[in-house]
């Protein structure tokens, strides 16, 4: 595993993962709440984020369809996070993945993210796979739900078929406590890719990792991409 600090990281580490998406088939990139920080949305789990406003244990599926209280208490959530939300724009991060894939360059994204940035940086819905949902849509509960539990899970057994499918597979500012998303990179580990994590802090898989950058998810992603654009530029 090699371990690249924040403010002090070698630019041969960064080099490495530029290449390894040069030359992965299938790279994939697994994104958390921390490649939209720097769009202005806190994440859950860094110093001054939402849990230490909220308390984690109450925003539970059963709570919210258990209980008034429960669903008053999210929508409490919602005021304080979809301002922000809203308010964002897809950043440098953003922007590259989605350039990344129009070179041909990434398969797709598997984001917990429900900010919609990822499509809003021109990344297409189909190459985005939501695991956690998107929360610029909701409906009711005593209405129909706006997808079919069918959809639902045709969509978390795509994101399992890929992530094993994958060479490459570039985890982006996730703190990787949260399943089952967590177990993703772990699959495709095991399913023979090499594993990349981008994160600002520790998180547990990183003694599984190939790489590990203590960085931010712009800078990095906004790296790659130059090397990504300079090898196909040389390749003609
Ligand atoms: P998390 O809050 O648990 O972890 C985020 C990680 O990102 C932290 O470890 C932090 O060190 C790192 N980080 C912060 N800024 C970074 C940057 N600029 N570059 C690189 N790393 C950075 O988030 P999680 O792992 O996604 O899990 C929490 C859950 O919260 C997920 O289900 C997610 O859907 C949800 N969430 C989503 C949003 C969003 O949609 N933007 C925001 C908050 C939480």
């Amino acid at each position: 595993m090699r371990l690249i600090r924040r403010r002090a990281y070698a630019s041969d580490h960064l080099n490495r993962l530029a290449t390894l998406f040069r030359e992965a088939r299938r790279p994939i990139v697994f994104t958390g709440a921390g490649v939209s920080t720097e769009s202005g949305i806190p994440d859950f789990r860094s110093p001054g984020g939402v849990w230490a406003r909220f308390d984690p244990r109450e925003f539970t599926y059963q709570n919210f369809v258990g209980s008034l209280e429960g669903r008053r208490r999210y929508w409490q959530l919602g005021r304080a996070t979809y301002p922000l939300i809203r308010a964002a724009s897809p950043n440098a991060a953003h922007r590259a993945l989605a350039e990344l894939h129009r070179l041909g360059r990434l398969d797709c994204c598997i984001t917990q993210n429900i900010d919609d940035l990822h499509q809003r940086a021109g990344l297409p819905a189909a190459a985005v796979i939501e695991l956690h949902g998107n929360a610029t849509r909701a409906r009711c509960l005593t209405c129909e739900l706006p997808y079919s539990r069918d959809e639902l899970h045709a969509w978390l057994e795509d994101g399992q078929r890929r992530a094993r499918a994958a060479d490459l597979f570039v985890v982006l500012g996730s703190s990787l406590v949260v399943y089952p998303a967590a177990y993703l990179p772990i699959h495709a580990k095991r399913a023979g890719a090499a594993l990349v994590i981008v994160n600002l802090e520790p998180t547990p898989l990183d003694g599984e990792a190939d790489l590990v950058l203590r960085a931010r998810a712009t800078e990095v992603m906004a790296h790659v991409l130059d090397h990504v654009r300079a090898g196909l530029a040389e390749k003609g």
